[in-house]
């Protein structure tokens, strides 16, 4: 029994709400209005203070310039990314924003980044929950759409920390629903989450293996949702009441505030009944009243939702799947409450979906789940779902002992990347490649997870071999790495488990290391670049020396590079990297006419039809850690 609460939240667009486990199954907690959700908006009051959720909704209308919401739409995003936001959202940016900069959102006369207003939604969630455990809420795991970028996450995560939560997981909102319904379960299976919610509509399709969701492909509209339908019934109602009444209200924002949340009751009436009624009290005394049957309501909405009919094609031809081989259909998003669209969904997926849970609860109920399991679910189902995302970066040792990333923390998996490296020596042909994990500069300082040697590279000049070296973790979180030498078609891989006896504990252990130790860090690769640098120049300076090139140089010249070389020498072990890098920066200088004789000495022996290269290899084994080669081709 854990007396550490860790929640589930689903931070959405338009709501958001907090969740956990209960015995076997997960329930959603209610703020102290007795509601699950909080609408994701956030306002400040006559005194500045900051309001959350239903009670922020009224500044919505009375004063819009001291309320925000949709904020989750400029997560992590630049400025130039959220141009299209800004012409349909009312979001008022800092005035004083510098291009480059973090957004900032105003509320009133303060500026809130994204995050930050975000960290007030979960704030009041993180009380919700606190309020009724009656005990503290530190760590919580939070959902976030299958799409969103690495930027976009880290923003997320940031909101988390500003709240004083510990974000132990970012899961993929359509993994959570499926977990929630415990559709982990079947093992194998293709899965096909339908979100419909306020303002975004997501279509996902997951392949299920060994109980592992894998996000295979992912579409959408990320401004379709209920919010279309309510403003199609506010233009109607508008239109009837202009008709009716002779009144144009549709620059009269009470009122239609009044209209909106009138359509909004009849829309979700019609959920569940077929007919409902529409009774607006207008300016002037004036009102308007008007029945809408189930099937009018149906012939409105149509266009709408075919909307979503183009993605969902779309998704499914991506993942190159028919929808007879679709096994799961999970409903997400509270306009899935509409039978139309419902039928739409079975008729396109020709599955019956599941409908049990409450479709605007269900994302944060498998949050929850995801959360139990964190701490102190089954190890074997621990182990399994660590492996939705990389928990630290996997990498490469290169020369200098320096930690080379390739794949970042936090990729979903199955994830690959392809890094290109050279060689530090001539004649070298073993290339030693030593997969690292972790997120420190230095190899030393990050965990080992295997080492391997590519063999039998020919002798070339170093800087000359082309080495690929590609990462791919699998759906079962397998990591392949494989090098190969381009030139010669040489290559070497193996196999390796990363989260393999990794703890969370130790996974945290192993980041927040890497935040304390950041700038000792940095200094320290600096310092091993700078003198990886002197010798690569140290050794071509050697090697110019027996080309004819260093004796038409003046005496004085060569007087000039030698002490510079002496110099470089003397300060090249030391920790100073600004004499180091002084130093190389001098004798680069230095050697700048050298440089261009031997060019020209070099390209008139092409010319002359002999090869270029013609320093004497050594030959012979020789091993060495690759070196970042970023400026092929
Ligand atoms: P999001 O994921 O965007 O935060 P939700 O999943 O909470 O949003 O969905 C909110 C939308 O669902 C709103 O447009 C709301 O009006 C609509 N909605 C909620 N309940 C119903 C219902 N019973 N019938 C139709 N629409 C509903
Ligand atoms: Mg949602």
């Amino acid at each position: 029994m854990t007396t550490d609460y860790i929640v589930g939240i689903d931070l959405g667009t338009t709501n958001s709400l907090v969740a956990y486990m209960q015995g076997d199954s997960p329930v959603v907690i209610p703020g102290e209005d007795g509601l699950n959700l909080v609408p994701s908006v956030v306002a400040l009051d006559q005194k500045n203070q900051i309001v959350v959720g239903n009670a922020a909704r009224r500044y919505l209308i009375e004063t819009p310039e001291r309320a925000v919401y949709s904020v989750k739409r400029l997560m992590g995003r630049g400025f130039e990314d959220v141009r299209e936001e800004l012409k349909l959202f009312p979001f008022q940016l800092a005035d004083d924003l510098q291009t480059g900069e973090v957004l900032r959102i105003k509320i009133g006369d303060r500026t809130y980044t994204p995050p930050e207003i975000s960290a007030f939604v979960l704030r009041q969630l993180k009380r919700n929950a606190e309020r009724f455990f009656g005990a503290p809420v530190n760590h919580a795991v939070i959902t976030v759409p299958a799409y969103f970028n690495d930027a976009q996450r880290q923003a997320t995560k940031d909101a988390g920390r500003i709240a004083g939560l510990n974000v132990l997981r970012l899961v993929n909102e359509p993994t959570a629903a499926s977990l929630a319904y415990g559709l982990d379960k079947r093992k194998h299976g293709m899965v096909v989450v339908y979100d419909l919610g306020g303002g975004t509509f997501d279509i996902s399709i997951l392949k299920l293996h060994d109980g592992i969701f894998e996000v295979i492909s992912t579409n959408g509209d990320t401004h379709l949702g209920g919010d279309d339908i309510d403003n199609l019934l506010i233009a109607i109602a508008l239109d009837d009441i202009r008709g009716d009444l002779g009144l144009d209200l549709s620059h009269h924002g009470e009122a239609v505030a009044r209209i909106r949340n009138a359509v909004i009751e009849a829309k979700i009436a019609l959920s569940s009944q077929p007919t409902a009624k529409l009774d607006v009290d207008l300016p002037g005394g004036k009102r308007y009243q008007r029945e809408i049957s189930l099937e009018v309501f149906e012939q409105m909405i149509q266009p709408i939702i075919d909307r979503t009919v183009g993605p969902c094609k779309q998704a499914l031809k991506d993942a190159g799947l028919k929808p007879e081989q679709i096994d799961e259909v999970v409903l997400v998003g509270g306009s899935t409450r509409i039978p139309k669209v419902r039928r739409l969904v079975q008729d396109l997926f020709q599955r019956v979906p599941h409908t049990d849970l409450n479709p605007d609860e269900v994302v944060a109920l498998g949050a929850a789940v995801q959360a139990n399991i964190l701490g102190g679910g089954s190890e074997i189902t621990k182990e399994m779902l660590l492996l939705d995302v990389t928990p630290l970066s996997l990498g490469i040792e290169v020369a200098g002992g320096v930690t080379d990333k390739i794949i970042l923390r936090n990729s979903t998996i199955p994830a690959s990347a392809t890094q290109y490296y050279t060689t530090q020596v001539d004649g070298q042909t073993n290339v030693a490649i030593h997969v690292l994990q972790g997120e420190r500069e230095l190899a030393r300082d990050c965990r080992s997870l295997a080492r391997f040697d590519l063999k039998g590279v020919p002798p070339m000049p170093a800087g000359l071999p082309r080495i690929e070296v590609k990462f791919l973790i699998d759906a079962n979180g397998i990591l392949r790495v494989s090098a190969r030498e381009q030139r010669s078609g040489k290559e070497a891989e193996i196999d390796v488990q990363p989260t393999y006896g990794l703890t969370d504990e130790q996974v945290e252990n192993m980041l927040l290391e890497s935040f304390d130790y950041a700038e000792e860090d940095f200094r320290q690769r600096q310092v091993i670049e700078a003198r990886r640098e002197a010798d690569t120049i140290l050794t071509a300076l050697a090697k110019a020396k027996n080309n004819h090139a260093w004796h038409e140089l003046t005496n004085d010249e060569r007087r000039k590079v030698e002490e510079l070389e002496k110099t470089l020498v003397r300060v090249k072990d030391g920790d100073d990297y600004h004499a180091i890098r002084t130093a190389i920066d001098e004798l680069n200088q230095a050697t700048m006419r050298l440089a261009e004789l031997m060019m020209d000495t070099a390209v008139s022996t092409a010319l002359k039809g002999k090869a270029m290269d013609d320093t004497d290899m050594d030959e012979g084994p020789q091993a060495g850690h690759p070196v970042a080669k970023a400026d092929f081709e």
